[in-house]
């Protein structure tokens, strides 16, 4: 059986299918029996997932205006 150290180390591959099925299967054996992993693994797919979100989220020129306006708005009000 992998150790919790291999899981760890092989979680990217893991998810992105690029282990043998041999690899796969003793990786998934893995996470059944171990809690711990099971954790750690949701864990990394979920902020792999919200990581490329942020990652491609940019955004507009408006919106970049309107917080812009708000935050000197926001300034001014608090000199006067
Ligand atoms: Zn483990």
């Amino acid at each position: 059986m992998l150790s919790c150290k291999e899981i760890v180390s092989g979680a990217s591959d893991y998810k992105d299918k690029n282990l043998s099925w041999r690899g796969a299967l003793g990786y998934r054996m893995h996470l059944l029996m171990c809690h711990h992993c099971r954790k750690f693994f949701r864990q990394f797919v979920s902020a792999i997932g919200v990581a490329s979100t942020v990652a491609t989220t940019f955004a507009s020129d408006s919106q970049v205006e309107e917080v812009v306006g708000a935050v000197v708005e926001t300034v001014a009000a608090s000199e006067t």
